[in-house]
């Protein structure tokens, strides 16, 4: 389940149980997604970068950006899966030097050297080292960083690959 489905279940229940509050929605919202989080098998890379689901959360986040989900489950539009599925002629990244997954494509690609650059200097930390484990993300700001550096990375990729197509 994304974040994305678990607001959606918010605002379901939100309708059928009109007495309870938003914020008490809210919290049940990050409790779930939390549970979720720390069952699920998903890279190590996206638990380092985001080891939890932060406190205040549910009061600055309406809405989880489609990038930044896209980024922290590493499923989604990248070319391996792309290519295994049939949609396109090739699991490599447009580098033409790796097959492309949302680890490579975030973390090691060079063509997002840049947003990356940019990304770290942002969030004050390097996100490819190990001490930073379970401590990477804990400010708002921090967060709106990975954010943008996950939309900016795959608006990238969305143009070049349109570039390739036409
Ligand atoms: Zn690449």
């Amino acid at each position: 389940m994304s974040p994305m489905e678990l607001i959606i279940e918010e605002r379901v229940r939100r309708v059928k149980k009109a007495k309870r509050s938003v914020e008490e929605e809210r919290r049940e919202t990050v409790k779930r997604w939390q549970r979720l989080w720390s069952q699920s098998n998903k890279e190590k890379w996206t638990r380092k970068l985001i080891p939890g689901v932060p406190p205040w959360y549910y009061k600055a986040h309406e809405e989880i950006n489609h990038f930044l989900t896209l980024l922290l489950t590493g499923h989604g539009d990248f070319n391996q899966y792309l290519y295994r599925i049939g949609k396109i002629p090739s699991a490599m990244c447009q580098c033409g030097s790796e097959i492309e997954t949302a680890k490579r494509l975030f973390l090691e690609c060079e063509r997002r050297r840049s947003e990356r650059e940019n990304m770290k200097l942002k969030i004050g930390l390097d996100i490819n080292t190990d001490e930073i484990e379970g401590h990477m993300i804990r400010t708002e700001k921090q967060w709106d960083a990975v954010s943008e550096f996950a939309t900016r990375v795959l608006k990238k990729k969305m143009n070049e690959a349109r570039t390739i197509n036409a």
